[in-house]
């Protein structure tokens, strides 16, 4: 992608430059006592000639989605290690696994009667093509029957007919909005008619007897067209976006407007009729990486600093906030040290882990790989939960954390760490990002926990996480805040204390708090 962007980024520098001078000045006030050219030369780097505006662009609109076992994720390795190697990096792509490969066609989804009406909608991740035909028929929506034994002889009536498998939401309004301008009465009745709705949608499914998999392969097995789902994410035109579980039919998944417009006619006997195309293409098992770069350290090559980011996304957006802020936020920050403090006391090495989202494989694959890294390891910063700049950070749950992490802050300006709420020792938490992988091995590993910029229902998983969702000066601000403390990490004279504390006690079993356990990945993936 080529690099044009220029009055957009003059702008920005400026802002950036204003804001650089009242970085340094507040963060002199830090570096007042111990003078640090190389934090000031990296907040300069990072206000005066970001590169963040152009690696998202080449990254969210040149590449897309980087859903594993994807071309596009191959294509997103493979960029990575050129744009380290650009700046004069060494980078690899480390072979971790194997995955069904597949890559995303066009999806066509059309209202064809009463009324000819294009559908907003896409096809779900791995969903089958329908090779290269339109495919017709009527909807029938999942019955609300006795028993699974009413459920198998209803099935054989899904026959060339595509199946609608989510419930009809009351409103397309979130609750923000009906805050906003209802009455209070009105919003509560709201809310109480919406989880008796939910209530029973969830009965009407568990009364099939099969979980949300066996049900599409039933369905498929039975002759169905299609099914049609609907995953409203509580925003306005916002759905998630994830996998099909069908292997010959194409499932689907439209907008809460065009989904209840089709489900409102079946039920009013209108019987609507749809054509959908589906392009997509098996490419059979390929396989799958982890970017790794590295600036090697010169007094403690054998100790690491690692800044990590899982590079995989879904894809019903471009993966813009999940995960490619927190994807450029480490390239970023890596381009900046490769230039202000080439040569590292301790080696600083980057991961870009693959397939995150089925459950943090790249990572706990690396970290299986490379115990001879783990052991070593002076610290790991993470950040995977969106555009906004950092406010939280934890200690993980290792009890001395509070002494490094609290002094390598003392060097970040002001207007950065004076947003942070540190919690020390805080616990090991769950598995919910890469860092786990890490402190599960029993590594200082720390996820940089970022404000939330509606992430939760607008981004995270959506078909609305594309690049004009992100948030550059706060980006920006994270980039700074990685690069300084990854330098203070690796300047430290000491080694951090990996002690963990006593865990609380387990408020539901009484049980002592035990720390997480550390679990392979999975290496042969998205095969039935
Ligand atoms: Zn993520």
């Amino acid at each position: 992608m080529k690099e044009n962007r220029t009055s957009t980024l003059i702008l920005r520098k400026h802002t950036w430059k204003i804001l650089f001078i009242s970085l340094v000045f507040s963060g002199s006030a830090n570096i007042a006592q111990t003078k640090n050219t190389v934090v000031e030369s990296i907040i300069k780097e990072a206000s005066e000639n970001s590169k963040l505006e152009i690696l998202a662009h080449e990254l969210m609109d040149g590449i897309g989605p980087r859903l594993v076992g994807s071309p596009q994720m191959k294509e997103a390795n493979d960029w990575a290690v050129n744009k380290y190697s650009g700046w004069g990096i060494l980078a690899k792509n480390e072979k971790w696994g194997e995955w069904r490969g597949w890559e995303r066609g066009a999806s066509q989804i059309t209202m064809t009667s009463p009324r000819v009406k294009s559908l907003e909608g896409t096809a779900l991740a791995w969903s089958p093509s329908t090779k290269g035909k339109n495919v017709n028929g009527g909807l029938i929506i999942i019955p609300d029957v006795a028993d699974s034994i009413a459920f198998q002889n209803w099935l054989p009536s899904v026959k060339g007919k595509f199946v609608m498998v989510s419930m009809q939401q009351p409103t397309g309004r979130p609750d923000y909005n009906w805050e906003e301008f209802a009455t209070k009465e009105s919003f509560e009745n709201m809310k109480k008619e919406r989880s008796a709705q939910q209530d029973a949608w969830r009965k009407r499914i568990s009364k099939s007897g099969l979980n949300a998999k066996a049900m599409a392969l039933a369905l498929e097995k039975a002759g169905a067209a299609g099914i049609i789902a609907s995953n409203w994410s509580a925003g306005f035109g916002v759905n998630k976006i994830f996998g099909a579980n069908t292997m010959k039919i194409p499932t689907v998944d439209i907008a809460l407007e065009d989904y209840g417009l089709l489900y409102r006619l079946v039920e009013s006997g209108n019987n609507p009729k749809i054509s959908v195309k589906v392009d997509s293409k098996e490419k059979g098992m390929v396989p799958t990486f982890n970017t790794i770069a590295e600036i090697k350290g010169t007094e403690k090559p054998e100790e690491y600093v690692i800044l990590s980011a899982h590079f995989d996304s879904w894809d019903g957006g471009t993966g813009a906030t999940d995960n490619g802020t927190g994807t450029i936020t480490m390239m970023e920050a890596m381009r900046i040290l490769k230039k202000v403090y080439p040569n590292p006391k301790r080696t600083i090495l980057v991961g870009h882990w693959g397939s995150e989202e089925q459950g943090l494989n790249g990572s706990r694959a690396f970290v299986e790989d490379h115990p001879e890294i783990v052991k070593n390891i002076q610290a790991v910063f993470n950040q995977d939960n969106g555009t906004g700049r950092v406010v939280n950070l934890s200690g993980q749950g290792f009890l001395h954390s509070y002494n490094y992490l609290g002094k390598w802050l003392t060097q970040v300006p002001k207007e950065i760490s004076g947003q942070i709420q540190t919690s020390f020792p805080g616990s090991p938490g769950g598995g919910g990002s890469d860092f786990a992988s890490f402190v599960a091995a029993g590594a200082p590993a720390f996820s940089l926990s970022s404000l939330s910029w509606s992430y939760g229902n607008y981004t995270w998983h959506t078909n609305r996480d594309t690049y004009d969702k992100i948030v550059f000066d706060d980006v920006r601000s994270n980039a700074i805040l990685t690069a300084i403390l990854a330098y203070m990490a690796s300047e430290d004279p000491e080694r951090t204390s990996r002690e963990k504390s006593v865990l609380p006690v387990n408020s539901r079993t009484g049980e002592p708090g035990q720390w997480p356990v550390q679990r392979s990945p999975t290496r042969k993936g998205g095969v039935n």
